[in-house]
């Protein structure tokens, strides 16, 4: 297996520093353009930028909607003699506002299609991000045994977090179709877990892979943070991990951080991260089996410390500790 090291050191100097790296070529046809985030959590996203056989345009995961990578996005194309206008089609690898928010703006000046999974497509508009997620999250906290007072913290998050809709698509796309990009071998796979439909694309001449949110360089996905399904998140973002390992000679082009190589020890090392935490509600429901949802939580080992825990950070914690449990309670498998 190949270690994992960086292959942009530019990148790898402004993930380092919390800086925002300059537009990088990554291949004769393939740029990256970092895009800012507010909020201070991560300080970018990377959009990738291709040109066909015909110098036509096309976009992955545009970015936060905002005049400044309006403007970013733009400047590049102006760079290489061309407009928005030229951009032919728009596919984000989920719903997040840092990697689709700009995606309405760019179709309207360029009439091209936006396309996500088919199952991602679906959640657009599902009662997650619509008012009742709120309610929804009111039934859970209940069920997850959050004492009273803790509860309007928690529900309060879920109903800000339903106010950002993810803009419509246009298209869906299936696992394994090839996306019509004359001159590139581009296809859609399908990696849920961080969402429920979540896409990396794979461009076979190339050896590249557009991980999105699935594979980070630099922290761990976060799972289960699309529309509720029926399956596990953690379930279905190992088969992911396991399908993204095969492609061990091509280089990561993550939707955040900097680029790589050494798919295969990463993906291992981010299932390791999430089976260590199940390990962790093994242990603590071997002692006290009957434990709530709240209580399993207080007993894990949180970085900010569990009474640190708040707002987001406490549901979020919480609707973790329910999908390990969860998991546990699916899988035969041991640990
Ligand atoms: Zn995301």
């Amino acid at each position: 297996m190949h270690p994992m090291h960086p292959t942009s050191s530019a990148q790898f100097e402004a993930s380092r520093s919390g800086t925002v790296p300059a537009p990088e070529q990554v291949r004769d046809d393939v740029w990256a353009v970092a895009q800012r985030m507010p909020g201070g959590h991560l300080p970018y996203s990377l959009l990738y930028l291709l040109r066909d056989s015909d110098r036509a345009f096309h976009v992955i995961d545009p970015g936060w909607d905002s005049d400044a990578n309006w403007d970013a996005l733009t400047a590049v194309l102006t760079s290489l003699d061309a407009s928005p206008a030229d951009v032919r089609s728009i596919t984000a690898t989920h719903l997040h506002p840092d990697h689709i928010g700009l995606a309405d703006r760019l179709r309207r000046a360029s009439g091209a299609p936006l396309q996500l999974h088919e199952t991602e497509a679906a959640a657009i508009g599902s009662p997650f991000v619509t008012p009742q997620a709120a309610e929804a999250v009111e039934r859970l906290v209940e069920t997850w045994g959050v004492p009273i007072e803790r509860r309007r913290e928690i529900v309060r998050v879920a109903d800000q977090a339903s106010r950002f809709v993810a803009p419509r698509a246009d298209r869906t796309l299936v696992d394994g179709e090839r996306l019509d990009i004359p001159g590139f071998d581009l296809r859609a796979l399908l990696t849920p877990g961080h969402t429920s439909g979540h896409l990396c694309l794979r461009e076979g001449a190339r050896r590249l892979l557009f991980t999105g949110d699935h594979l980070l360089p630099m922290m761990h996905a976060g799972l289960g943070l699309g529309a509720p399904t029926a399956s596990n998140p953690l379930a279905d973002y190992l088969w992911g991990l396991q399908r993204v390992s095969a492609f061990s000679d091509h280089e990561v082009l993550p939707g955040h951080g900097y680029r790589f190589r050494g798919v295969t020890v990463r993906a291992a090392a981010s299932a390791e991260h999430h089976l260590r935490r199940s390990r962790e509600v093994v242990a603590v429901l071997a002692d006290a089996p009957d434990s709530s949802n709240w209580e399993i939580a207080a007993r894990l080992t949180w970085t900010a410390g569990w009474h640190n825990l708040t707002n987001f950070f406490l549901y979020s914690a919480l609707a973790q500790t329910a999908m390990h449990r969860n998991y546990l309670e699916r899988t035969a498998e041991r640990l």
